[in-house]
């Protein structure tokens, strides 16, 4: 008796995973006091599944009803509720049997909020908070929806946002020197509110989506424009650097030249002074030669005389001295008949200095007085006193 029910449990088994169990036993496994909604669903997901037990019993409806788990809502895809045969369900569940693993159910969102026990965090969800959640849960797959949409629309958003970015600063040139800028444009302030709904959902809402289709309507223009400006733009750029570098270098070639024409000046007025002061050289005493040089010196490197001016006039004049100056005074004339031979080199110094401090117009001391009427005592064509 055991032994043949055993084999009628393993034919009937047999015959469920093959989908063959007569169209009765489901009838039968409705119920009669169930509504035809109830009816259709029952009957529908017992056949999705496993009702034969291993012993040959019937699974209970409540039990296997367990078989499936939510996995995740589609939104746009209308189809047939797989459960109720409810058509053009709006939000398209996705139910998994965790029996095989494998077989899927789509259903409709009244199906599995009345069938379906949906736990989150160990919390099984009823009432208004399973209504709530598979709310959310529809939004999430409108959402996804459309980002898939508008992705269908606009395949290459991110690639053009990046490509046309150059737009969102507008360039132009200002007055006559042509200095170029750039400012926001409205154009930066639509690529920024994309980038933020890219980012963040995905898609454009619908006015942005519009701007962005006016936008993409006139932008492979805009840039191509943008594009022959900046070239233009970048030419006269180099133009105008160019200019100014040979600007730059001729004024620096100018200034070259005006130093060498100051130097040459310099040296000149330098080796004149040598020059000019070369017959004073033989009566200098040791100090005038090195005034001499250091005067040179000061005179080609374009610095001050400051304390030599004296030297360089009283040298000026025993030049003209020499030069057989008239200088109209009683003691110069003496001096200058005076017989050069019959003077010591003191004597000669002096009578040179005074001569050149005459010549300069410059009257004479009384200490230098008596020392020249000293030194004319007794000499050859002096005037007796
Ligand atoms: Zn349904």
């Amino acid at each position: 008796m055991a032994n043949h029910l055993t084999i009628l449990a393993r034919q009937w088994k047999s015959a469920d995973e093959n989908d063959e169990l007569p169209e009765a036993l489901y009838d039968a496994l409705v119920g009669e006091n169930n509504t035809a909604y109830e009816r259709r669903v029952i009957k529908a997901l017992s056949r999705a599944t496993r009702i034969v037990n291993n012993d040959g019993s019937i699974r209970d409806f409540s039990e296997l009803v367990k078989d499936w788990e939510y996995s995740h809502s589609v939104y746009g895809h209308t189809s047939v509720c797989q459960a109720c045969g409810k058509k053009d369900i709006v939000q398209n569940c996705y139910l998994k049997n965790k029996e095989d693993g494998v077989t899927e159910l789509i259903v409709g969102s009244t199906c599995v909020f009345r069938y379906m026990e949906i736990v989150i965090d160990g919390i099984l969800l009823e009432g208004e908070e399973k209504e709530e959640w598979l709310r959310v849960e529809m939004n999430a797959a409108k959402r996804e929806f459309r980002r898939q949409m508008f992705l269908a629309r606009y395949p290459t958003v991110m690639g053009d946002l990046e490509r046309y970015e150059p737009l969102t600063h507008h360039y132009s040139n200002f007055g006559v020197k042509r200095t170029y800028r750039y400012r926001y444009n409205p154009i930066g302030k639509l690529f920024k509110a994309m980038g933020k709904r890219m980012v963040k959902f995905g898609y454009p809402g619908p006015q942005l989506e519009d701007d962005w289709a006016r936008f993409m309507n006139s932008a492979e223009d805009r840039l191509t424009e943008h594009n022959d400006f900046m070239e233009q733009a970048n030419k006269e750029r180099l133009i105008r650097e160019e200019n100014s570098r040979l600007l730059q270098t001729e004024r620096e070639d100018r200034w070259t030249l005006e130093l060498e024409r100051q130097t040459a000046e310099r040296d000149e007025k330098a080796s004149d002074f040598l020059t000019h002061t070369a017959p004073l050289e033989a009566t200098m005493n040791q100090w005038e030669q090195n005034a001499r040089l250091q005067i040179a010196d000061r005179l080609r490197k374009g610095t001050p005389l400051r304390g030599y001016t004296n030297t360089v006039k009283e040298w000026q004049n025993r030049i003209s001295v020499m030069d057989g100056a008239e200088v109209e005074h009683p003691v110069f004339k003496q001096l200058e008949e005076l017989d050069e031979s019959t003077l010591n080199d003191w004597e000669k110094n002096f009578r040179q200095s005074i001569m050149a401090r005459l010549a300069g117009g410059r009257e004479l001391t009384k200490k230098q007085a008596s020392a020249i009427a000293r030194m004319m005592k007794g000499k050859a064509g002096s005037i007796a006193e």
